[in-house]
Order: C-alpha cells, then sequence, then structure tokens
C-alpha cells in the first residue's frame, strides 16, 4: 500500500499558499495527510504548494476562502469534506501584522480586520473544526493547531505592533480554554508560538531582523522548524500534549 492509499485522514492549513502555512503544508502531506491548502489571494502560491506536494507522492487541493468571511469558512470546511474525507486536524495558521503604528494612529476599521483575521477566523475555523471532529458531534476526534507567536508576550523594546501582539495573547487563550472544552470529546488543542520565522511576513516587519540576530541562537528560524513542531503536535506521539503553548523561537 502507497502512503497515499494509508493515509492519516483530512487536515485544513489555513494561510498556506506560502511562508509557515506552506511549509506545515509540505510536511503534514510528506507524513501522509490529505491537506487542504487554504489560501485569500495567491492562487498561484496555493497551486504551487499543492503541484510541490504532488510531486512528492502526496494528497493536495487549494481552496480559496478569507478566513474572516464566515460563509467562505463554512464553504472551506465542505470542500475538505468532499474532497479529503473526515477531518483530523485544523491548523490555524492564517494572519497578518497590520499596521506599525502607535495606537493612537491606528485606524479602526484596520484594526477590525486584524481582529477578524488573526482572532474571529481562526475562532471561526476552530467551531467548524469541532463539528466536524467531536465526538460530541459523530466524529471520531482530532487536533487543532493555532499559531501564535512570542509576540503575545509584548516583548520590550518591540514598538509599534500591540494591537497585532494581543491577537496572539487571544490565540493562546483561546486555545488553553478552547482544550479544556473539547478534551472529553477526544480533540486536543494547542498553540505554537514561533520567533521571527524567514518569510514574507517578516521581511515586512521593522525590527524583525534585528531581534533575530540578538536571540540566543542569533538567527531567524526556517518555516519548516515550525512546520515539524506542528507535525509532532497532531501526531499520535503527541497524545498526552494538550492546552500547551509550545515556544520555538531560538530563545527569543
Ligand atoms: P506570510 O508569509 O505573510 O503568509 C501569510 C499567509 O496567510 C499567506 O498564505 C496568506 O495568503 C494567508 N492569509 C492572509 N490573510 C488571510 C485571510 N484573511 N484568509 C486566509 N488566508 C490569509 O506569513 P507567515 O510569516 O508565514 O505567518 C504565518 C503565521 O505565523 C501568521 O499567523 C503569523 O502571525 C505567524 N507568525 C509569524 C512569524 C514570522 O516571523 N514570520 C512569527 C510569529 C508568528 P494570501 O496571500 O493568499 O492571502
Amino acid at each position: 500500500m502507497t502512503r497515499t492509499e494509508q493515509g492519516r485522514g483530512a487536515v485544513i492549513v489555513t494561510g498556506a499558499s506560502r511562508g509557515i502555512g506552506a511549509a506545515i503544508a509540505q510536511k503534514l502531506a510528506d507524513d501522509g495527510y490529505g491537506v487542504v491548502v487554504n489560501y485569500a489571494a495567491d492562487a498561484a502560491g496555493a497551486e504551487s504548494v499543492v503541484s510541490t506536494i504532488r510531486e512528492h507522492g502526496g494528497r493536495a487541493v487549494a481552496v480559496r476562502a478569507d478566513v474572516a468571511a464566515p460563509d467562505d469558512v463554512a464553504n472551506l470546511f465542505e470542500r475538505a469534506r468532499q474532497e479529503m474525507g473526515p477531518l483530523t486536524a485544523l491548523i490555524n495558521n492564517a494572519g497578518i501584522v497590520g499596521e506599525q503604528a502607535r495606537i493612537d494612529e491606528q485606524d479602526a476599521d484596520e484594526l477590525t480586520r486584524l481582529m477578524r483575521i488573526n482572532v474571529v477566523g481562526p475562532m471561526v475555523c476552530a467551531r467548524h473544526a469541532v463539528q466536524a471532529m467531536s465526538t460530541a458531534h459523530g466524529g471520531t476526534g482530532g487536533s487543532i493547531v493555532n499559531i501564535a507567536s512570542v509576540a503575545a508576550r509584548a516583548i520590550p523594546g518591540v514598538t509599534g505592533f500591540v494591537p497585532y501582539e494581543a491577537t496572539k495573547g487571544a490565540v493562546v487563550t483561546f486555545s488553553r480554554g478552547l482544550s479544556n472544552e473539547v478534551a472529553p470529546e477526544g480533540i486536543r488543542v494547542n498553540s505554537v508560538s514561533p520567533g521571527v520565522i524567514d518569510t514574507e511576513m517578516a521581511a515586512k516587519t521593522a525590527g524583525a531582523r534585528q531581534a533575530a540576530a540578538s536571540s540566543p541562537l542569533g538567527r531567524a528560524g526556517r518555516p519548516d522548524e515550525i512546520a515539524n513542531t506542528v507535525a509532532w503536535l497532531v501526531s499520535p506521539a503527541a497524545s498526552y500534549v494538550t492546552g500547551t503553548d509550545v515556544t520555538v523561537s531560538g530563545g527569543m
């Protein structure tokens, strides 16, 4: 039997058209999951991730959905069910940094957009994942991993990102709280807090490179270093791990 035929169920990775999400999608496909590569705008990037996965013998499909749009999210989960079968895991990775400015200079509409993409979106996705995976809803259990950030700790000296930091704090708290609620229904929920990871987002973020250079390991992390941690968290090797936040930051 081939790896594809064995399968480990379906996994949705939000924001997987590049960066950390693309690396997570590739790693989970290598591990035998059928992967839904979600994106909002970058169709070419998502199709490229799918092509690479298929070239390596994996199963993947690209599905457009803005995680901030509830109807898009409902369609994402329905397409995942149709194309990949029963859901095993959700990786809430899609996120934006928002405007880099002090709070007294922030635009209220942009703040709302930031909250909808980074906080409400993962919650709506989790809602669908619980409906699909919970034994209380006839499912067989599964795993949710939410991508937070060391920014949740609001590190002194880093300025202009307070709203982003607050969204990631919300992600950590949401993960911990949800893990309590759904543990008896066979679902483990954890978050991963990356430090500075070498992606488009980090390249566009003022001060990120300097912060990485002054971290104990003295460099930015690679997307695959986050993907390896996520793959472990969703795997049976992490069967006793729930309600925790795993920091992957080079010591930052
Ligand atoms: P990135 O390179 O900017 O990629 C972001 C991904 O999210 C893209 O695939 C983008 O796709 C997608 N996306 C953005 N808005 C979306 C929406 N509304 N709906 C669906 N998808 C959406 O970012 P990254 O560095 O890989 O970051 C991934 C996650 O890690 C984020 O949650 C980020 O906060 C977190 N993180 C990153 C770092 C870092 O240093 N890079 C550190 C800590 C935490 P489209 O272009 O198609 O919209």
